[in-house]
Formats: C-alpha cells, sequence, structure tokens
C-alpha cells in the first residue's frame, strides 16, 4: 500500500542519521537539507543532540509523531523501531535502506517478514529493506548521488535494484532526462515493482503526468498486476521502458543471488511486454535512450530527415532506422531547390539533408522550416557536433527552440561529448534532452514506433467448458491417453484426422480396410512414438500392415496400435506451455521434425487475442513454406489462426494443463487436421 505519508509527508525522521555524510545515513539526511525539504526533520542517534544542524533524538521512543522514517540503522535493529514508530508515532511510511534481511539470511528473511506485519497491520507503506530509497516531488528520500532534476512533467523510475537505479540515474542525466518520482523496491516486502506502478496508475492524470515510466524488474511477482496497471497507463497515454534482467540462464541465478528473487521464464515475459505496450530494453543505455525519445512527441507516421552536417553519422542513422522498418524518404522538388538555394554549394537535400561542416545556425532554421511545412516527413533528427573550431550555443539554441515551436518531433543528437560539452550543458539546463549517439537514437525510435499495439481483446472461441472439466476433473497428473487427448481436441473443436485403436491383428486388418488404405499405425503407449521405431507410414497393403503390426508389438510399452488414414499436408504445430503466475504461453511453428530441428517457433500468453495469433504466424521464419511457395499449397491461415486460438481457449478451461502439443497438424488451403497431440496435466 502507497500512504500519501509516502508520498509528501510532512515529516520526516532519519532513524541512523549521522554527521557522516559518507554513511547512508548521514548521505540521506543531507539530500534531505539540500534539495530543501519543506517539512520537519527529524534525526534519531543515540551519541547526538543535534546532526547537520537537526535535533537528533537519542531514544527513539522521544520523538515527537511523525509521518514517515528513513531507517539507516543495523538490520537487527530495524524491527524494535518499526514497532516503535508504527504503534506509538503514528508513523504511516517507512523506508529501509539497510541490508541483511532476506537477501542475506534466513533470519534476516524472517526480521523482514515480521516488519512487513507490522506495516501491513498498521496501515504503513514499506519501501525495501535493501534499497536506496524514494523520491518524489516533495522529499528526496535517498542516499545516493547524483539526485536528477526532479520535474512533474520527468520519468518516473521504479526500480528493482538499488544499486542499478543509481547507473540509470547517471546515463539518464546524460541524456538531460528529468524525473517526477523514483522508486527503489528492494527487497520488496511490501511495496513491489507492481505496487509503485499500480500507484503511477491511479494517479495518473493524462497530459499532466509523467508520461515516460522506466522499469528495471528483476523478478515479476504478479504478472496479472504489472500488466493490468502498465496496460491501463498506456490506454492513458504513458509509455512504458522496461529492462526485465536475467534473461539467460546465468543471468537468471545472478539475480536469485542478488535480491533473493527468483527469476521468471523469459519467453513468458517477452509476451507479457507485448501484450501490454511494454518496449522492453535490454541496456541502461537502451532503456535511457527509449526513454528519453519516448519524452518527445510520438511522430504521425514512419517517414524521419536526417539532418547534419557530417556524412558519416547519417549514413549509420539511415541504416539503422531503414532495416527497421523506417522510411528515410528522398526529397526533391521546387521546395527542395529553394532550400538548396539557401544553403552552402556542395550541400545536400536529398535526405540525408547535409549542410556541411560550416552550415550555419540560420541555415538549419530554414531546413528545419522547409521539413515541418514544405516536405512529407514526420519527424527529423539533428545530428550537430563541433570540430572544435568553434562554439556552437547559437546552433543549439535555434534547435531547442525549434523543439518547443515545432509540431513535428526534432531529436537532436549532440554528439561532441568532449568539444561541446558546456553547450550541450546550457542545452540541458534549459530543459532540453538530446543524444550522443545517433545509432542509439535511430534504434530507440524504431524500437518505439514498431511496438506492438497493447492487446484488450480477451474472447477466445468457444469450446464445450464443460467436458473439457469433466475429462480433466476425472484424470490422474501425467500425459493423458490417447483416448482423453481426443476428447479434449474434440471438446475444444479442434478437428483431427479420423483414427481406430487396434490390439489384434485382425483388428488392426479390419480398421485398415474400413479407413482405407494407404494408412499409417503408430503404437501406442511409449510419449515420442517416431523415436522407439512406433510410427510406420504409407501403409498400402494388409502384408505390411501384419509385419508392422507384429514389429509394434514388439515395442517395450506397446499397448496396442492406432490406424489413421495417411495424409498429405504441410506440418505445422500448436503447443501450451504453462509458465505459473504467467499463465500459459501458447506457441506454433512449422511441425514435424522441424520444430526441434529450427526452433522456429512463436509464442503469446493465454488468452491470446486474433490479432496475436496472426502476429504469431507472421513472425515465423518458415512463414513462406508456410503460406506456400514455387506453386505449393500453403496452410489455410483463418485456420491456423483459430486452432491457435483453440488451443489458448483449452487451457483456460484447463489450467492444470502443464505441456500440450499438438504436433504435427496437417494443414493445407481447405482444412488443418491435427493427427498427432500430447498433453500432460499437473493439478496443484
Ligand atoms: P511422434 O511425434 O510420437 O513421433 P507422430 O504421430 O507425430 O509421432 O508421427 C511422426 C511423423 O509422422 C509426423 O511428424 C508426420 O510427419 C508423420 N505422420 C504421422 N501421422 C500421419 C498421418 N496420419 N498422415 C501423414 N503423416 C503422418
Ligand atoms: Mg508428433
Amino acid at each position: 500500500m502507497i500512504t500519501k505519508q509516502l508520498i509528501a509527508p510532512k515529516s520526516i525522521v532519519v532513524v541512523g542519521g549521522s554527521d557522516d555524510t559518507h554513511k547512508p545515513g548521514g548521505a540521506t539526511l543531507k539530500n534531505l537539507i539540500n534539495t530543501n525539504y519543506a517539512g520537519e526533520i527529524y534525526v534519531v542517534n543515540p551519541k547526538c543532540d543535534t546532526v547537520q544542524g537537526v535535533p537528533s533524538y537519542r531514544d527513539i521512543n522521544d520523538l515527537p509523531s511523525v509521518d514517515c522514517a528513513i531507517l539507516a540503522i543495523p538490520a537487527k535493529m530495524c524491527l524494535q523501531a518499526v514497532e516503535t514508530l508504527c504503534n506509538k508515532k503514528a508513523c504511516k511510511a517507512i523506508i529501509i535502506l539497510s541490508a541483511g534481511f532476506k537477501e542475506d539470511s534466513k533470519e534476516g528473511a524472517e526480521l523482514e517478514r515480521k516488519i512487513a506485519e507490522i506495516c501491513n497491520s498498521t496501515g504503513t507503506s514499506l519501501i525495501g529493506p535493501n534499497c536506496v530509497g524514494v523520491i518524489t516531488q516533495n522529499y528526496t528520500g535517498v542516499f545516493i548521488q547524483p539526485i536528477p532534476k526532479i520535474n512533474p512533467k520527468g520519468a518516473t523510475l521504479i526500480s528493482g535494484s538499488g544499486a542499478t537505479i543509481v547507473f540509470i540515474l547517471e546515463a539518464a542525466m546524460q541524456l538531460g532526462l528529468h524525473f517526477s518520482q523514483v522508486f527503489s523496491v528492494g527487497n520488496c516486502a511490501q511495496i513491489g515493482v507492481e505496487d509503485a506502478l499500480q500507484y503511477t496508475d491511479e494517479n495518473y492524470v493524462p497530459g499532466e503526468s509523467s508520461p515516460v515510466i522506466m522499469l528495471y524488474i528483476e523478478s515479476i511477482s504478479d504478472p496479472e498486476k504489472l500488466a493490468r496497471h502498465a496496460g491501463s497507463l498506456i490506454q492513458k497515454g504513458a509509455r512504458i521502458a522496461a529492462i526485465k534482467a536475467g534473461y539467460s540462464e546465468a543471468g537468471s541465478r545472478a539475480a536469485s543471488s542478488h535480491t533473493g528473487a527468483l527469476a521468471s521464464p523469459d519467453k513468458a515475459v517477452d509476451a507479457l511486454f507485448r501484450k501490454t505496450g511494454i518496449v522492453r530494453c535490454y541496456s541502461r543505455t537502451e532503456l535511457v535512450t527509449v526513454a528519453a525519445a519516448m519524452m518527445y512527441p510520438e511522430p504521425k507516421g514512419r517517414k524521419i530527415a536526417i539532418i547534419t552536417h557530417a556524412g558519416g553519422p547519417a549514413v549509420m542513422q539511415t541504416d539503422v532506422l531503414s532495416s527497421n522498418g523506417i522510411e528515410i524518404p528522398h526529397i526533391s522538388g521546387g521546395k527542395a531547390d529553394e532550400l538548396l538555394g539557401k544553403l552552402y554549394l556542395g550541400s545536400s537535400v536529398a535526405n540525408p539533408i547535409d549542410f556541411l561542416a560550416t552550415g550555419t545556425a540560420e541555415q538549419l532554421g530554414y531546413i528545419l522550416d522547409a521539413c515541418e511545412n514544405d516536405f512529407d516527413v514526420d519527424a527529423m533528427t539533428i545530428i550537430f557536433g563541433n570540430p572544435g573550431l568553434s562554439t556552437v550555443y547559437d546552433v543549439y539554441d535555434l534547435i531547442y527552440n525549434k523543439i518547443q515551436s515545432s509540431k513535428k518531433p526534432i531529436y537532436p543528437v549532440l554528439p561532441s561529448i568532449v568539444n561541446a560539452r558546456d553547450e550541450i550543458a546550457a542545452f540541458q539546463e534549459k530543459g532540453g534532452i538530446s543524444f550522443p549517439d545517433e545509432v542509439a537514437l535511430g534504434s530507440a525510435i524504431a524500437k518505439i514506433m514498431n511496438r506492438p499495439e497493447p492487446i484488450t481483446d480477451r474472447t477466445l472461441p468457444p469450446v464445450d467448458k464443460k467436458l473439457i472439466r469433466e475429462i480433466i476433473d476425472s484424470s490422474e497428473n501425467g500425459y493423458l491417453a490417447t483416448e482423453k487427448v481426443a476428447a479434449l481436441l474434440d471438446a475444444s473443436g479442434i478437428n483431427r484426422t479420423r483414427e481406430m485403436k487396434a490390439s489384434t491383428q485382425e483388428d488392426a486388418l479390419k480398421a485398415a480396410r474400413e479407413i482405407g488404405y494407404p494408412v499409417v499405425m503408430k503404437v501406442i503407449g511409449p510419449v515420442h512414438k517416431s523415436d522407439v521405431g512406433g510410427v510406420s507410414l504409407n501403409i498400402s497393403d494388409d502384408n505390411v500392415l501384419l509385419t508392422e503390426f507384429d514389429r509394434m508389438d514388439k515395442i517395450s510399452g506397446a499397448k496396442g496400435v492406432l490406424i489413421q488414414p495417411m495424409l498429405t499436408g504441410t506440418e505445422i504445430f500448436v503447443g501450451a506451455k504453462r509458465e505459473n503466475k504467467f499463465g500459459h504461453l501458447i506457441l506454433c511453428g512449422l511441425g514435424g521434425i522441424y520444430v526441434e530441428a529450427l526452433k522456429d517457433i512463436s509464442h503469446s500468453l493465454s488468452p491470446v487475442s486474433r490479432t496475436e495469433a496472426d502476429e504469431m504466424i507472421r513472425s515465423l521464419k518458415s512463414i513462406k513454406l508456410i503460406e506456400g511457395t514455387r506453386g505449393k499449397e500453403g496452410v489455410n491461415m483463418v485456420m491456423f489462426n483459430e486452432v491457435i486460438r483453440r488451443v489458448s481457449a483449452l487451457c483456460e478451461a484447463a489450467p492444470e494443463i502443464f505441456e500440450m502439443d499438438i504436433n504435427p497438424l496437417l494443414g493445407n488451403a481447405r482444412n488443418i487436421i491435427a493427427v498427432d497431440a500430447r498433453i500432460r496435466i499437473e493439478k496443484d
């Protein structure tokens, strides 16, 4: 719970505040004082009567009532302090900077649990432990440096790691980003990333609140909550960029030893972010670049003009933008010629617009005006550095003013971080946001513009839920029997091939004749039939059928055979895997032997919307093969889409499904038919 005392406390006590500003207690107090916190400040320090000029209480019991407490004392002393603050001092917000809790030991975890219990039962916000603190519009409750500029329109930063927040802030300040609030949630004993996001969502005022939210997440404990609030924020007009660290196996281990958090399966994270419209980033540089680009109004279309006085960076930016589907349209015609006439000889306006190393602020003004009024582009980037001959204040002033007045976004790349350090500082001092690297900016712009639309559609094709429940409820954990799998596919409206079970030679002959040659024979029992020689294709007469029956009968674990018609078509695959709190990941790809060999699989989180299923199919590398290529008949895309969504609907009706795959389905232009399926259930 986030109380008003956490956001806007009228009084703050630093428990463990000291004169030594190299210690967290001393540094926090110094930050509060230096940032002109307007409320009352107290200190608890058993050794002093004043600390940094602030009255200090030697005994916490002597404190007056206080809204918010920041604890910088050893872990083992925190419980007693929290009890006193919550029960006797009307304190409604506790921030524990100290480490030595869940991330450290069992005893630490127990202490942390007890502290959270007190806070929960007294309606007190608890941030941390093991964090760097909180910055709001009202106070700077952190021990770290640097302190960013605080501004209601600045970004919101929510981080699961304290140290990382420092580095993110440093990287962000280099671009001139301001912040409206910063939450370092540490061990999340009570308030986690999801709760801070919920608070941001519930207090979001479109047009007034910070439009950009940056997340650094090590563990997602409540994916549903994260998705709900991220989705709602995005609906209201906010944009969210997030790092989810620990996507590699080694990374996952690092995360668990770090904050005691368990890493979530990465594909599910990816799917959740896509569904919600969160832009996923993989480094601090990328996170701050994307967030800084998000601070600019979004381009109305996909055409960008690149303006520069240096050819190379413009070429590199063209490469990254155009290879990500952003257009750098050729500019020509009367208006272009008119502009060219105002530039030095040798300039080019074709796009990139190059006005040479000697280009002036006045010329840049003409170029920007032409891009805004005359040329068919939706945004401009300007790459303008300083070779060291003179200062570029006039150019950066012009860029700043044009950014304010232009209806199209203008992204400035100011690459001379040494030569033009002072000019960049002056540009940022006024509130300008700039980028040191043209390629990093280009890929950030592309990432923002290519992000998927958030998915709100939760409707799925109708399935026979009652029958599905009956089958699941009457089944044991593990792989389901062939008949049950068949019944579940039928209940879900997924076409499957006709098949007959046979346990004697006579039954097999009867089945084959009834189905009609050529047929397929499959062993019943082993899970991976081909691996044990348990699939025989294209059987065309009684002799082969009988020989094959005898052979399969001897396979270890054989419990009879299945006879199916021999079908033709392109092999595709649809599967599902339960990812705990994320629900089911639904997968699809090219089927048969290709699934494992090519790993060309796409995924979405259930419930899979029609748009998502379409995107899943379209994003496969093998899409050309599935669509049909060079005279080969393709798979019916509408039906493929529907099978994906029917598997999703089956999983929604049967959360007990731990994993399932239908592999292959044989598809052509008219039909898609499942010929093999496995379903494993795991009831809690
Ligand atoms: P498993 O996956 O257990 O090895 P399958 O039933 O998927 O067994 O069969 C293996 C392969 O045989 C399939 O990938 C497909 O290529 C082919 N196959 C299986 N059933 C049929 C069928 N009825 N018609 C045509 N080909 C089939
Ligand atoms: Mg198979």
